[in-house]
This record gives C-alpha cells, structure tokens and sequence, in this order.
C-alpha cells in the first residue's frame, strides 16, 4: 500500500502531461512519469509545427482561439498565413469549409487566382480558388516544450524518464493509486492523470478502466530541396480536400500527404509509399523541381471517436483523469487545454483564457451510453 505522497503522476511527459504538470505544479505535489529517456521523443517532437486556427474543426476552434494570446506572449509563434487550395471541381467543398467555420470566430477570407499566384509561387493554373487564414502561424514546438519542462523544474515537479508505467492500483479504502513501474518501482498518488498520447488507452487497461477507443492515426512528413528555394514567406499550403500540405523550413520544404494511418502505438516510422505519395501530389499543384528527399519521419495523431479531445474525470474510475486523444492539434491548444484541466483538478475557477471554453464539451461522460 503506497503512501499518497503526490497529489497528481501524470503519465507521459510530452506537451500534454509538460503543459498539465507545470499548471498543476503552482497548487499541487507533482510526478511526472515519461516511458523513454526523454521527454518529447513521440508525437511532441515530430510536429509539422504550425497554429491554424481552423485546425481540427469547430469542436476545436475555442482551444486554439484560447491558447492563441498565452503562445503570441511567449514569443512561441511566428505569422505565416494559410491557404487551402482548391481547383474547380473542389468549389463545393471550400464553400462548406467556409460554412464550417462562419460562426466561430476565426479569421477566413477568399483569395482571388492572382492572389493565389502571389503567395504560392509557380502554382498550376487549375488551382484558381481558395480561402487565407491570415492569423496561421509557425510555432516553437521545442521551446514551448522545454518552457513547460522549465516552469516542473523551477516547482520542484519530480520528472521521471526511463519510467514506463506497467500498473495502475487503486485502493477504494483511501482512494489512493499505486503506480507501478516496469522495474517494478512503485509510486503512491492521490490522482492519476492520463497523458500517454498513443497509449492512453493502454494506460487506462493496465489501471483496470475501459478504454475510450482512442485511436493512433500514423501522419508522414518529408523534407524536400526543392528549386528555386522555398521562400520563407511562403505560407502554409493546404488542400482544401485534404489531400496535403507544405511549408517552408530554413530554406527547405516540409510536405506531408496528410495521411492517417491506423496503427498500434508504437515508435511510428515514415513508409516509402506515403512519401512518393506526398511527391506525386505536391508535383500536381507547383512546379518545382524536388532535387533531395531530405529526411522523412512520421508520427502518431490520436483520435476519440468523435475527434475531440478528452479531458475529464473517468466516468466510472475515480481518481483517474483522461487527457488524451490532441489529435493533430495537440501543440496549438495546449495552453489552454492545460489550464482547463488544472483548473477542473485543482477546483479552481476558470479566468480570462478559459471562461470560454465550455468544458463539458470534451469530458470523458459524452461517451457513456445509457440503456433505453
Ligand atoms: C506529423 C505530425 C504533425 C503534427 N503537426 C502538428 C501541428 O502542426 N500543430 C499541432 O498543434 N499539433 C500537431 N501534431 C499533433 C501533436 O504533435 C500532438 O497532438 C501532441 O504532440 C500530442 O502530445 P501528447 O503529449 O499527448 O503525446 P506524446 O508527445 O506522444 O507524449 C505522450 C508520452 O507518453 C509517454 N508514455 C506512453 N505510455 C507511457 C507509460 N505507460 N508510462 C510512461 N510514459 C508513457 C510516451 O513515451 C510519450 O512521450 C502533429 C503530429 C504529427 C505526428
């Protein structure tokens, strides 16, 4: 029987469990307990690194809305601008993105075809439409990161690498978990938070709670030198349908197929096809020549069924606290998905970058089905 000698161990140690950890850390005894010899090897350190406001959907919208001011006042983002693309054939489909989003808030705006010349140079004449997001930027992933390891570190957050969670006991009689280690170490919590990215529902099995059906969806990305150079003030390119995207990095291009890929967690690694798919589809909208596939990688996305994250007390486990399933946009609404869930687990009120948020739209509870 462990003593409950933290208030919080957050499993996973990438920007959900950095960002959730240092929040909690003002108020609360905190450990962090990360599987690899680092924090930010898995999804965290493979991000294509931008702040969209559309990105990931309405449902996500307030998230990345919320957590826009905290990253601009870090000197975490860097203005970009966004296009989406589309050609003739697509106009249905940029004209619902632009219902999708009409009341939320963000900023979309139609391009002209000269327009769209002017931002993507040497793009094909069959690319004549498209919506700018004007506000879209690049943000520091490492630096947000390793801002959010720095402020565990200067609140005395015990951090714990090398330190794959096997087990999770909860003792009804306290209420307390033991939180056992593959060395078979074991740590005593108050509460449990899950902030495994690919594995939380491999967590939440190895603490006896039903998984929520979160999903690792596999993304590619490759680093092109293309001729002429990618300008840096090229902005991010995406197709409205959802077929790719690129951006300008130091001088060479990132461009992924925007693939989602089901796959078991795991350290996830790019495939050839999904390359010289992104290729062959890149080459359809610009013409420029690809002269070195630089370095490729790929990484896990993890989806709820429904798309948005979790964060929220178990609906049937007490004490056990999901924070998982950021999808693709788990970077650009980190501050603000951090504060929502400290202010939950630490009874605290919402304040200026969350009054907004209506919390019960991501709670674990939109899952539990009742019987008729
Ligand atoms: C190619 C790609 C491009 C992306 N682009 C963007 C983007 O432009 N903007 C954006 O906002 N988001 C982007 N994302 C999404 C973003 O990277 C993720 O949403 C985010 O990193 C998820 O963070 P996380 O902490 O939940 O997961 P992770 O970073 O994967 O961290 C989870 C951690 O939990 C640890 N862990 C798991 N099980 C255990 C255990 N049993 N014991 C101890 N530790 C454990 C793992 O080792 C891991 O370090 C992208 C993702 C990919 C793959």
């Amino acid at each position: 029987m462990p003593d409950g000698s933290y208030d919080f161990a957050v499993v996973g140690a990438g920007i959900a469990g950095a960002s959730l950890a240092a929040e909690l850390s003002a108020h609360a005894k905190v450990l962090v307990l990360e599987a690899e010899d680092a924090p930010g090897y898995h999804a965290t350190g493979r991000s294509a690194a931008f702040w969209d406001e559309c990105y990931g959907g309405p449902g996500v919208v307030p998230l990345t809305l919320a957590s826009g001011q905290y990253l601009r006042d870090g000197g975490f983002l860097t203005p970009r601008g966004a296009v989406h693309l589309a050609r003739d054939q697509d106009l249905a489909a940029l004209s619902e993105f632009e219902q999708t989003f009409a009341d939320t808030g963000v900023t979309i705006e139609r391009l002209t075809r000269e327009q769209i010349a002017a931002k993507v140079p040497h793009v094909r004449d069959e690319w004549r439409h498209a919506v700018w997001e004007p506000a879209c930027a690049d943000i520091d992933v490492a630096g947000l990161h390793q801002h959010y390891l720095k402020i565990m570190r200067q609140r005395s957050v015990d951090l714990a690498c090398c330190a794959r969670v096997a087990k999770l006991k909860r003792y009804p009689d306290t209420g307390l978990w033991a939180v056992t280690l593959e060395s078979g170490e074991t740590y005593g919590a108050e509460r449990v938070v899950n902030a495994a990215g690919a594995w939380a529902d491999a967590l939440a099995l190895a603490g006896g709670v039903k998984p929520l059906g979160i999903a690792p969806m596999r993304r590619t990305v490759a680093q092109l030198r293309v001729s002429p150079e990618a300008p840096d003030d090229l902005p991010l390119v995406l197709d409205i349908n959802g077929g790719f995207y690129f951006k300008p990095e130091n001088g060479r291009l990132w461009l992924s197929p925007h693939d989602e890929i089901p796959s078991e967690p795991c350290d996830a690694a790019p495939e050839e096809i999904d390359v010289a798919r992104a290729i062959e589809r890149f080459e359809a909208v610009v013409d420029w020549q690809i002269e070195h596939v630089e370095r490729r990688w790929a990484g896990l996305r993890s989806f709820a069924p429904d798309r948005l994250p979790v964060y929220g007390y178990d609906a049937e486990v007490p004490g056990f606290y999901w924070f998982a399933g950021q999808g693709g946009f788990g970077i650009q609404t980190a501050p603000a998905a951090a504060r929502l869930a400290a202010q939950e687990l630490l009874g605290l009120s919402a304040d200026a970058m969350t009054s907004g948020i209506e919390r019960a739209r991501y709670a674990p509870q939109r899952f539990v089905t009742t019987d008729a």
